[in-house]
Order: structure tokens, then sequence, then C-alpha cells
């Protein structure tokens, strides 16, 4: 449970962000609740639209794909299928995820081990449709660096079984191993050329990492 003037205090960083989304091509949306986000992403998704997503501990918490049907989930792909799964997410019609970060300022800061996410966020999927709890809400781009090398990476490597310094000791250790680390990509999203297509899900509760 969040203090309410906690709550208070992430409802007005919220609106200011949804504020600075629009003028980045994006739209935001405020939810009090993640049950309260649920509902806003089902009514986002068409009747015939094929919906898939990322490795995400936020979607895994609000729930939401075990309620949509038509779906993608290159996530639950043997290895031999993953690349061939991963590449059908990118035609979807829409993507859900979450983002390591969003900066005051309304831009997305996010690391990928295969590239596969943020590449959805960028092209491919007609709709992409991002769940941020109050917890990745940080002031800067270096802040939302920091939170993703502190906070993020080392929960999500554990999640993943990896054994990246990180995952092992807590602190990055800037590896290059191949099949371990998840920092290979590094993408921020300051604007959406194909406007209204990134929808953004502010929820004022803490959710994934
Ligand atoms: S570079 Fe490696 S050690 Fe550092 S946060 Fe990323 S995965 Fe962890």
């Amino acid at each position: 449970m969040i203090d309410k003037n906690i709550k208070e205090a992430n409802k007005r960083k919220m609106d200011y962000i949804i504020k600075n989304l629009e003028k980045r091509g994006m739209e935001g949306t405020y939810c009090e609740t993640a049950e309260e986000a649920s509902k806003v992403i089902l009514s986002m998704v068409g009747e015939t639209d094929v919906v898939s997503w990322g490795g995400s501990a936020t979607l895994d918490q609000i729930g939401i794909k075990g309620q949509l049907s038509n779906v993608i989930d290159a996530t639950k792909a043997p290895p031999e299928k993953a690349y061939e799964e991963r590449c059908k997410t990118l035609t979807a019609d829409v993507y859900l995820t979450s983002t390591n970060a969003i900066t005051m300022e309304g831009e997305l800061v996010n690391i990928d081990g295969t590239g596969n996410r943020v590449s959805a966020m960028c092209f491919g999927p007609k709709k992409v449709i991002i769940v941020a709890g109050a917890n990745k809400i940080t002031a800067d781009e270096a802040s939302a660096l920091a939170r993703i090398k502190t906070e993020a990476c080392p929960s999500n490597c554990i999640r993943l079984g990896k054994t990246t310094p990180c995952a092992v000791t807590g602190k990055c250790g800037n590896c290059l191993t191949q099949g371990q680390t998840i920092c290979a990509y590094t993408v921020t999203t300051r604007f959406s050329s194909i406007p209204g297509r990134i929808q953004v899900i502010l929820v004022n509760e803490n959710l994934g990492f």
C-alpha cells in the first residue's frame, strides 16, 4: 500500500508526464490501479487484433495476458523456434510491454538483451501499449539509465536465471558475455513518428522492476 501523499505526488507526476507525451506524438492514460489498467488495455484491443508482448514482470503482475486469446507469445517458444516467433511478434496488431524507465519529460528508456522488444517498440506492430508503474518514473535520461542498471537489471537477470555481475552482486559489471548480458541495446524513445501509435498507461502502483 502506497502512502496517500506519495500517491498524490505520483498522480501529479503522471499528469505532467502525460502532457509531455503529447508533445512527443505519444498518448498517455492515467490509471489508479492495475485492475483499471487491464480494463483500459482491453478497451484498446480490437476484436480481431493479434496481440503480442515481450517478457515483462509488469504484464505478469497485472494479469492481462490471460485475458487475451488472439496472441503470439514468443516468450514461450523453445530455443530453436525463438527467432522465428520473435519475428512474428513484429507484425502483430498490438504489442504490449512495460518500459524500464520513463522520464518526467516523457522519454521511454529501455535496455534489451536480444533487441526484439525494443525493435517492436520502434517499428512493426500497429499499436504499442506500454504499462508503467510509479516506480518507473525518473527525473531524466541519465537517472533512467542509472535506475535500469541498479534496479531493473539485477532483478530481471535473477528472474531470467542469468549469472551476470548484477545478478550475483547487485552491482553492474558492464558485462559482455554472449547469452548472458541483457544490456545489448539501449534505446530511448523520445518521439513517435506515427502519432498515437504508442499508448502509455501510467499506473499509480509499483509494478515490475
Ligand atoms: S551490463 Fe551486465 S552486469 Fe551490467 S546491468 Fe547489464 S546485465 Fe547487469
